[in-house]
């Protein structure tokens, strides 16, 4: 199947090809279609999927014929939960908007001075694309005519789930016109986005592309057992150094640690800067461009910050503290291996990490194979083994692997549940997660030297 078969806008078309897209993805493929024919549509897909352009196309297809309601306000209204993806999904709808004539993307997040915000709504829009407090504001104020809004997307909607947002997102939907045509994108979907698409989508086309499983595929799952936090000091250095390593996200537990870190990886050569939700747009959008034109070798971030980064040269991912929900290694690893690369994703862990490590297996019913680095082996035994299931080795696996060769491939242990799911109790984590945790991690801390790197 190619676009054209899609039967979307030649204009649309002339610009996926500009972006050298060839065929739709699977989820395009089967999104597409249901959406230009006007059904509601849920559809499990994860960041790397292709899920951006499988809503925004045919949303952008709906723009190319003029609105016949007498209105100034957006059209397509996308909801996401963090700045970092709906700059994301702005930045997309403009790229593949640009042959069409004249549409205005309008981003509302919060963070961002009221002022220029009113000035952007004042003036007509086409797609809005807002995280859900802020734009809860505006429509407030009555800054937001939603008389002509035709489509409404969700995006990451068990993130704005998980991060308390879902009331606000029912508000939102009640103030635009039942008309809408609505679209509910999240990694799972379970009983809690049951519950949300039973309120806010109509006999909703249910769509389901690879599983999370397959989706891991192309990444390498490496374990490496820390003693201390001078030992994954000097494991983080040694990964880094692998010529291998082009670009690299390292994600920590708090904001406070991902500033130290990055402070220490620049006092030691890198060009490393932090993420983090401390820091403020202007921060983050300049941190997040040096990252994408290739002037930032490595990112330390935490999981709020770094969700939704779409990088293509990150080769590697390293999880210098494990995250908390196993949801989240999911989303974290998966900002390697991009658009089909091969990735790597390693994480360190400690003996008090294993019951951790074992929810984590479950979750993504793969193996976290452990190695040791000659000359960094941990002082202390591991007590614990991999207990993942013994899936086929994926393809980044069965690669022929450079500097680590000396993997250790002990035997399961203990039940493995393929389908993973996450515990309901997992959901409605502290918004604020990343204040939280360690802040014991102080060695050679250069506050000069990291400012320099974040502003650089
Ligand atoms: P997303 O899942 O929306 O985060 O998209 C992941 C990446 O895939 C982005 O870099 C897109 O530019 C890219 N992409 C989206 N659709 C296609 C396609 N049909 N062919 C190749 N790359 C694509």
């Amino acid at each position: 199947m190619s676009f054209e078969d899609l039967n979307l806008n030649s204009a649309i078309i002339k610009a996926i090809s500009d972006a050298g897209y060839t065929v739709p993805t699977p989820i395009q493929k089967q999104a597409i279609p249901e959406l230009i024919a006007g059904h509601d549509v849920m559809a499990s897909a994860q960041t790397g999927t292709g899920k951006t352009a499988a809503f925004m196309l045919p949303a952008l297809h709906l723009l190319a014929t003029p609105s016949q309601a007498r209105s100034r306000g957006p059209r397509i209204l996308v909801l996401t939960p963090t700045r970092e993806l709906a700059l994301q999904v702005s930045e997309a709808a403009k790229k593949y908007g640009k042959y069409l004539p004249r549409i205005n993307v309008v981003s509302i997040l919060g963070g961002m001075p009221y002022p220029l915000q009113n000035k952007l709504l004042s003036q007509p829009v086409d797609i809005l694309v807002a995280t859900p407090g802020r734009l809860i504001d505006h429509i407030q104020r009555g800054r937001i005519d939603f008389k002509r809004l035709q489509m409404l997307v969700l995006d990451e909607a068990d993130r704005m789930l998980d991060m308390g947002f879902i009331d606000d997102v029912e508000t939102i939907a009640a103030a635009t016109p039942d008309t809408r045509q609505t679209l509910l994108f999240s990694a799972t979907l379970d009983n809690a986005i049951d519950k949300v698409a039973t309120k806010l989508l109509k006999a909703p086309k249910r769509i389901q592309v690879a599983s999370q499983k397959a989706k891991l595929d192309n990444i390498e799952q490496r374990l490496h057992y820390a003693d201390d936090m001078s030992h994954k000091n000097r494991l983080l250095d040694h990964v880094l150094r692998d010529e291998n390593v082009k670009q690299a996200i390292v994600f920590t537990a708090t904001k406070r640690d991902a500033d130290t870190l990055a402070d220490n990886l620049y006092s030691q050569g890198f060009s490393a800067a932090a993420l983090h939700g401390d820091m403020n747009q202007r921060e983050r959008t300049r941190t997040l461009t040096r990252l994408r034109n290739g002037g930032l070798q490595v990112l330390v971030a935490t999981d709020v910050a770094a969700r939704g980064i779409d990088v293509a040269d990150i080769t590697h991912v390293i999880n210098f503290d494990l995250p908390k929900f196993a949801e989240d290694y999911v989303h974290r690893i998966g900002r390697t291996g991009r658009a089909g690369a091969a990735g790597i994703a390693v994480s360190f862990a400690s003996n008090k990490d294993s019951a951790h490590l074992s929810k984590i297996e479950r979750y993504t019913g793969q193996r976290i194979v452990s190695h040791i680095i000659p000359g960094l082996e941990p002082r202390v035994k591991p007590r614990f083994q991999s207990n993942g299931p013994k899936s086929a080795p994926s393809v980044a696996q069965k690669r022929k692997r450079a500097p680590f060769s000396d993997q250790d491939n002990r035997p399961a242990f203990g039940a493995a549940n393929e389908s993973g799911r996450p515990r309901s109790g997992q959901r409605g984590r502290p918004f604020d997660q990343e204040n939280r945790g360690n802040s014991f991690r102080s060695n050679s801390s250069n506050k000069a030297g990291f400012q320099a790197a974040r502003t650089k």
